[in-house]
């Protein structure tokens, strides 16, 4: 097995256990809230609070249960063979919480990292506006600081968990004429303060029930003491809380994937066609071979990336990035083809792949579209090459002709310099 290059027996014991937990989640749960019945599962979140299922890795003196992100990728892969939603409603503790850990006050965990750790409160993020996601150092929600208190005006859109959480952590703008990196802030803002609107707006493919919604801010007053870290650090925040929102998206897809592939491979197995089980037909086992070669390069790279964030290795943010777009598109493929496998009944919802069609399409959006992650991933990488300062043999060198240096031309201005 892969994963036992990466699991140790207390992981491994983990895995256990929340595999256990998601089969006893009740199948009408999910069949609930994609019929959008039910707008957020909020009793789920409590029971994995009662089992210490939230915040993995945060200290044990909040609640958690200081762990690594090993671990946490490991619990990630089996929650999310329930799909995006409730994958989601289990991860997003792990983002919040991250903020609140690392660069909260004392008094901030007491009062929100402990109780969301048991399940108590709800929390959300709320960074994307109507102008848009990408944009992180774009955002317009403004908040100005007078005497000790932040007024909040502005807007954030698709943010899940937002119709139940009790609290949000919100990116704000508190230095417009400032440069880009300096104008951001993150407020913890909660639900109940006057002037906070939430909006369950949006008709969506899947995801259904983790409760996206747009939240309207009105001249809303929030004390200083809701600061997370330091004015205008928002920036700086939020390059750490890439970290917990790409490698929780990666981890959960990695279990999506998997179930959907499950399924396809008990249906071949019995299905038949032409007089024999289709699993026979090189047509169809080669899938299944592809998708799990893929899943499996998934799987390793995302487990690097947690190694590589738990050592605090300069190449984290980028390896994350990776594991978000390599993990997500497998997923993507993986749903695709086991769609395939199935033929039309697996397009219909007799069978769950539509499903977790409709929830995979939506992860290569989120946490970070994947064509933001290639533009991390080739900004790192160039970094990194080019700043080596113990680089491997430059293999230039070994051109048979490399020493023909006036066809070495990089800029059409050097032919005029260096002269014909
Ligand atoms: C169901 C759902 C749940 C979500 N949950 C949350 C949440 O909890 N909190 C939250 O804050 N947000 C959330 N999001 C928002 C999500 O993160 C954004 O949709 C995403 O970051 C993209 O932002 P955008 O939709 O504004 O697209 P835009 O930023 O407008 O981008 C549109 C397209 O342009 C591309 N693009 C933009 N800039 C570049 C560039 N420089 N180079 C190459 N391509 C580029 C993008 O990749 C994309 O394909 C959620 C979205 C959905 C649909």
């Amino acid at each position: 097995m892969l994963l036992d290059v990466f699991l140790t027996d207390q992981e491994k014991a983990l895995k256990r256990e929340v595999r256990n937990f998601a089969k006893d989640v009740p199948p009408e749960l999910t069949k609930q809230l994609d019929r959008d019945e039910i707008r957020y599962p909020r009793e789920y979140v409590k029971k994995l609070g009662d089992r210490n299922l939230i915040g993995l890795r945060f200290p044990r003196k909040y609640g958690g249960r200081g762990l690594t992100w090993t671990a946490e990728i490991a619990a990630l892969e089996e929650i999310g063979v329930l799909g995006t939603a409730l994958g989601c409603a289990f991860a997003m503790p792990s983002i919040v919480g991250e903020a609140l850990n690392v660069f909260g006050t004392e008094e901030q965990k007491e009062k929100f990292l402990r109780p969301m750790l048991k399940g108590d409160l709800v929390s959300a993020e709320a960074l994307t506006e109507p102008r848009g996601g990408s944009d992180f150092f774009g955002a317009t929600t403004r908040a100005e600081l007078k005497n000790g208190t932040f007024t909040v005006s502005g807007q954030k859109r698709f943010v899940v968990g937002a119709d139940s959480a009790d609290f949000f952590i919100v990116y704000v703008n508190t230095n417009p004429t400032g440069k880009p990196h300096e104008r951001i802030s993150l407020l913890l803002i909660e639900r109940d303060r006057p002037g906070v609107e939430v909006k369950y707006l949006y008709g969506l493919l899947g995801t259904r029930g983790g409760g996206t919604g747009r939240i309207v801010f009105r001249d809303v007053k929030v004390p200083d003491s809701n600061l997370i870290g330091k004015i205008n650090e928002g920036g700086t925040i939020f390059n750490t809380m890439m970290i917990p929102e790409r490698l929780t998206s990666a981890g959960a897809s990695l279990g999506m994937g998997r179930a959907a592939l499950e399924v396809a491979m008990r249906y071949s197995d019995r299905r038949k066609a032409f007089g024999q089980k289709i699993r026979t037909f090189e047509g169809v086992s080669f899938k299944v071979a592809d998708a799990i070669t893929e899943l499996d390069a998934a799987r390793a790279l995302t487990f690097a990336a947690g190694k590589t964030v738990d050592l605090k290795l300069p190449t984290a943010r980028r390896l994350a990035s990776e594991a978000k777009k390599c993990a997500t598109d497998a997923a993507w493929n993986i749903v695709n083809l086991s769609m395939q496998i199935i033929g039309g009944i697996g397009y219909t919802n007799v069978f769950p792949i539509e499903k977790m069609v409709r929830d995979t399409r939506l992860i290569q959006i989120w946490t970070g579209t994947n064509e933001i992650m290639n533009l991390l991933i080739q900004h790192e990488f160039y970094r990194e090459v080019l700043g080596d300062p113990n680089p491997g043999r430059n293999i230039e060198v070994d051109a048979p002709e490399g020493h023909m240096k006036d066809e070495i031309v990089y800029e059409d201005d050097e032919m005029w310099t260096k002269g014909w």
